[in-house]
């Protein structure tokens, strides 16, 4: 019998440690290519007006800051005008793209450091495997914890028919910076939806079919993690530090087993709606007792005691032809399905059953 264990690339070098930020110039240095080729820095508008992180970013030569809003989620077109842009303005391919932001951020400067050496447009590779040359060298900087995205083999971009992950080995990063002093202005609200993407993470991974001992452990360090920081009384310090190390960990869990319920109606939500991953995932989570009792209990849990309220109603006027788009969304991701309710999930999931779900949010 023919063995199919994935051989799956990690991101090269990784730096850890509050303050590590500031050794960013000695650590894209050598990657310079020449004075023509420039670092591109792709940064969240967010902190336009920071500028004790902007005066960390170093500018030399024809080194370029773009200051991007993360309002959306990454867009195939968005990614597409990017490397347009980019190649317009230089001579030569950069040096490196550096992405410094949430999961938007480190998402689009994925796509973009891929879509600079690979022909056509950026919705033509969403799918598995089918980018054929290595990217620019390029570096993710994580500035809230708990998508994963700066140490996943995808960028997850919303194109013309689908949202879908670009899943590749020239996809992970080349280098990750992990300093948590950056995630310190985050909103307590962002903080707790982000977060929990980690928490779904975890449940779904440790929960899934496609449990092995790789994903096991690394899914229990990140959910011992999570409860530490959602449910105990931590320093500040010592909560962005652990949710930093759990949201990497949450992320090598699902690199070899897979999401499940609440990752597959999220993206609907996301395609049809625009909510954003983080809020869809907790505004989904919230209904799947039946799927993930244990976790959703104490999900609730850490809803009441941060006293989060999520939004009600957002399903509530939707056209029979909108609940249809959503399920035909959700109902493609089939090896999330697979992962949670196995390989006969097809008899166990009805398009009903996922209307009356989607009715409830
Ligand atoms: P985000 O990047 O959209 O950021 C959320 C909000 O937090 C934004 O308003 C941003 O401006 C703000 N923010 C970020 N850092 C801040 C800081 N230090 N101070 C103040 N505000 C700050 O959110 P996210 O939840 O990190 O990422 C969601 C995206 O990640 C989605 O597009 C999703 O598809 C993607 N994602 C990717 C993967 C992957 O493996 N590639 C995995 C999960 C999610
Ligand atoms: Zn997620």
């Amino acid at each position: 019998m023919k063995m199919n264990f994935k051989n799956f690339p990690m991101v090269s070098k990784v730096v850890f440690g509050r303050g590590s930020f500031t050794q960013l110039v000695e650590i894209i240095s050598p990657k310079r290519q020449s004075d023509s080729a420039p670092f591109i820095f792709l940064v969240d508008a967010v902190f336009e007006n920071n500028t004790s992180l902007i005066s960390k970013i170093p500018l030399l030569y024809k080194d370029q800051i773009i200051f991007i809003s993360s309002k959306e989620e990454p867009k195939t077109l968005q990614v597409d005008r990017l490397v347009e842009d980019i190649i317009l303005s230089s001579s030569v391919l950069p040096s490196g793209i550096i992405g410094i932001g949430g999961g938007t951020l480190l998402d689009l400067a994925k796509a973009v450091a891929l879509m600079l050496t690979n022909n056509g447009l950026s919705h033509e590779y969403q799918g598995w495997d089918l980018i054929k040359n290595k990217g620019i060298y390029h570096v993710g900087i994580p500035t809230i914890s708990g998508t994963g995205a700066e140490v996943s083999r995808t960028t997850i971009l919303t194109g013309p028919t689908m949202k879908l992950g670009i899943n590749s080995d020239f996809t992970p990063f080349d280098q990750v910076i992990l300093d948590p002093e950056l995630t310190q202005g985050v909103s307590k609200e962002q903080w707790f939806y982000t977060g929990m993407d980690c928490y779904i993470h975890c449940i779904e991974s440790l929960e899934g079919k496609f449990i092995n001992s790789f994903s096991k452990i690394y899914g229990e360090t990140a959910l011992k993690l999570c409860k530490e920081v959602f449910l105990d009384t931590l320093s500040p310090e010592e909560s962005q530090d652990k949710l930093m190390m759990a949201s990497w960990h949450g992320g090598m869990s699902i690199a070899y087993s897979q999401v499940g319920v609440a990752h597959a109606l999220s993206y609907g939500l996301s395609f049809l709606l625009g909510t954003k991953h983080g809020i869809g995932n907790c505004i989904v989570f919230d209904h799947l007792f039946e799927f993930y009792p244990e976790g959703v209990k104490l999900f609730k849990q850490m809803k009441a005691k941060h006293n989060i309220s999520l939004p009600k109603g957002i399903c509530a006027n939707l056209t029979d032809k909108q609940f249809d788009i959503m399920i035909d969304v959700s109902l493609s991701l089939e090896p999330l399905w697979e992962n949670a309710l196995g390989k006969d999930w097809k008899s166990k999931i009805t398009r009903s059953r996922l209307k009356d779900l989607y009715s409830k949010m």
